[in-house]
């Protein structure tokens, strides 16, 4: 049986049977896949470690039945410990390896937002960088990545100029002129401040991402745009960014 090497991050781990876990992890070369850990739920098992959530690691597999794979071994290069002693930052995680769960296909590779998802865990585990904005920067960055960029250059519509009191149209795909806001009334009212921010996270590498600041109007608005856009591209709620949120809320109000 040949064995495969991938390096995967879990994105979520289930129990199985007595003694066993089923794994979905996220494999830079082979996407989203379901792997089983047989007996690594034993106290003495050493896949103890390579079974958690958000576990990275090059992991030792071989295939199984159908498009299960089974783990073999795992040499683990980060659990990122710290997210789990900072439940604003362990929301904020949890909610970006929920939006993977639901954009990474099985068995496609895409090692472009797999980047990106281990950078923003490793900056919301080891940065100073507010997860809020972290988030941010992970949502506009995923959609680009997996083809939903949204359109901020110039009206989506008309391709006028962005002028005046302009808005964004989660149908349309991207930021509508004064003229054109009319033609879409689900479209949300944005400044240019929120349209600056916006373009600058598009073009600006994750990593440099603590040079930018985000007022609170801004961000509220980054914020409701991205919710909607999202929801409406991957046709899903996600609950996981309401508990974020409510954790961001309740820590502001004890500051
Ligand atoms: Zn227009």
């Amino acid at each position: 049986m040949s064995l495969i090497k991938t390096h995967g991050l879990v994105l979520k781990s289930i129990d199985y049977g007595e003694a066993d876990k089923i794994i979905t992890l996220f494999s830079n070369n082979l996407g989203k896949i379901q792997v089983l850990a047989k007996g690594s739920r034993r106290p003495k098992s050493r896949l103890m470690t390579a079974i958690q959530t958000f576990c990275l690691g090059e992991y030792v597999l071989f295939k199984g039945k159908g498009s299960l794979y089974i783990l073999s071994q795992c040499d683990v290069q980060q659990t990122f410990y710290n997210l789990r002693t900072n439940l604003e930052r362990l929301s904020a995680a949890s909610y970006i390896l929920n939006l993977c769960r639901e954009v990474v296909q099985e068995q496609e590779a895409n090692t472009l937002l797999f980047t990106l998802t281990v950078s923003c865990l490793n900056l919301l585990c080891y940065s100073h960088i507010q997860p809020s904005i972290i988030v941010t920067a992970f949502e506009v960055k995923m959609l680009g990545v997996i083809g939903y960029r949204p359109h901020t250059v110039s009206c989506v519509l008309c391709s006028g100029d962005l002028k005046g009191q302009i808005a964004f149209s989660a149908g349309l795909g991207g930021v509508v002129c004064s003229s054109c806001r009319f033609k879409d009334p689900h479209s949300l009212k944005i400044s240019h401040g929120t349209l600056n921010t916006l373009r600058y996270i598009q073009d600006t590498d994750i990593k440099k991402i603590s040079r930018i600041k985000i007022n609170e109007s801004t961000m509220n608005e980054l914020d409701r745009i991205l919710t909607l856009f999202i929801a409406r591209r991957l046709e899903k709620i996600f609950k996981s960014k309401d508990f974020m949120k409510t954790v961001f809320g309740d820590l502001k109000k004890e500051v």
